[in-house]
Formats: C-alpha cells, sequence, structure tokens
C-alpha cells in the first residue's frame, strides 16, 4: 500500500520520497492508521519489518498535528540499547526533516554533558534506554509529566535484559492519561500480561 492510502501528511509524504520509499511494509500499514486515531497498539514484529517506521511516522504527524502548546517532553521511547537508540534517532530525522520537532537520544555508558545541554535546549521526542533516563529524572533533568505518547520497543529484549523495575519505576512518572505502543519481536504470556497491564484497549497486530 502506499503511504498516500494512508494519508500521510505533505511534509513527511516528502520525506519518505527523499529517503526512496514508496510503499509501506506490512507492519506499517497494519499500524499506522491505528496510531493517528489515537489507539493503544500492541505490535508484534521483528526488526528489519519496518517496524520502526511504523511508530516514528504516526508519532511525527501526531506531534505536528496537534494544537498543544509544547510544555515539555511529550513522546517518550523506550529501548533497551544504545544502538536502537540511535537508530530510532536517526529514523525521527529521516522522516521529520521538513517538520520543527526536536527528538534526542540518551543512553548510558557516555558522559551525561552532552545530553543534559541538549535537554535543556528543548526536546519533544525522547529516545532513552531505561537507566540513564531514571538518573536524568533523578537529577531533575528530565520531567516525564507532559507525555503524551509513550513507546515500549522491543519489550521482550528489555525485559529480558532486567530492565524491568527500571520500565516500571519510569511508568509510574509518566501521566496514565496517554496513548500507549508496545513492540515486541517475541509474545510470551508474561510479555502479553505485561502489555495488558499497562495498555488501554489496544489493537494488537502481528506481522
Ligand atoms: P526496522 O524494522 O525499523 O529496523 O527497519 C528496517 C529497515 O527498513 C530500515 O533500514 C528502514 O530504513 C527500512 N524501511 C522502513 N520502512 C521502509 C519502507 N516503507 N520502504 C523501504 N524501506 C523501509
Amino acid at each position: 500500500m502506499n503511504f498516500k492510502e494512508l494519508n500521510i501528511i505533505p511534509p513527511i509524504m516528502k520525506a519518505l520520497t527523499q529517503a526512496g520509499y514508496t510503499k509501506a511494509t506490512e507492519i506499517q500499514h497494519q499500524t499506522i492508521p491505528h496510531i493517528l486515531e489515537g489507539r493503544d497498539v500492541i505490535g508484534c514484529a521483528q526488526t528489519g519489518t519496518g517496524k520502526t517506521a511504523s511508530f516514528a511516522i504516526p508519532i511525527l504527524q501526531l506531534l505536528d498535528s496537534s494544537k498543544h502548546a509544547p510544555e515539555g517532553i511529550r513522546t517518550l521511547i523506550l529501548t533497551p540499547t544504545r544502538e536502537l537508540a540511535v537508530q530510532i534517532d536517526e529514523n525521527f530525522k529521516t522522516y521529520g526533516t521538513f517538520l520543527n520537532l526536536k527528538h534526542l537520544a540518551i543512553f548510558g555508558g557516555v558522559p551525561q554533558g552532552k545530553q543534559v545541554a541538549a535537554l535543556n535546549r528543548g526536546v519533544d521526542i525522547l529516545i532513552a534506554t531505561p537507566g540513564r533516563l531514571l538518573d536524568l529524572v533523578s537529577q531533575g533533568c528530565v520531567r516525564l509529566s507532559h507525555i503524551e505518547i509513550l513507546v515500549l520497543d522491543e519489550a521482550d529484549r528489555m525485559l529480558d535484559m532486567g530492565f524491568v523495575n527500571d520500565v516500571k519505576k519510569i511508568l509510574a512518572k509518566v501521566p496514565p492519561k496517554r496513548q500507549t505502543l508496545f513492540f515486541s519481536a517475541t509474545m510470551p504470556n508474561d510479555i502479553r500480561k505485561f502489555a495488558q497491564s499497562i495498555l488501554k484497549k489496544p489493537k494488537e497486530i502481528s506481522v
């Protein structure tokens, strides 16, 4: 299916054309309309299916279309590794090149200074690994009280890596009235239960 049929706004269409994307992948075609409607989504998809764009494109469109005066970080994406955080950030850069939304990746293993300076310049979309995010929250460098959209990316890997308590602490700081998107390559029972405990009437998509 063409991105045009998914009602993607012109500045994102232009960026997709520039990136050489013509057709939406299966996960994008199935997921994007529900996210644009504001629904919670559980997406069961492996890396390589285009799953990052399946949430990045509609998030950019929702934030760009909303009339809210930004008061802080509006979207939080949690991901298990630095490598994934950087990749997701690059996706936002590609699709959001003609929009005026600020995105930033923060992750552990590097000094905090540059990340803190970038946070102070204002961020709409924050991509974070759980440990570094909690460090910066506890230091007062990040406030999660204006999050409208929360994404858990590679949730199975995040929990396998022992981030469950960190993720729960972060969930407790994010407003309950929000849109939540949950992506996982596998969906064993414990992961499904966890998803159901944090999502509201989710649309479940599996590719
Ligand atoms: P992901 O599953 O998010 O890791 O994406 C896998 C790769 O597919 C990335 O290199 C993307 O840039 C690329 N990709 C994502 N969506 C599309 C699309 N609709 N058409 C062509 N390539 C895409």
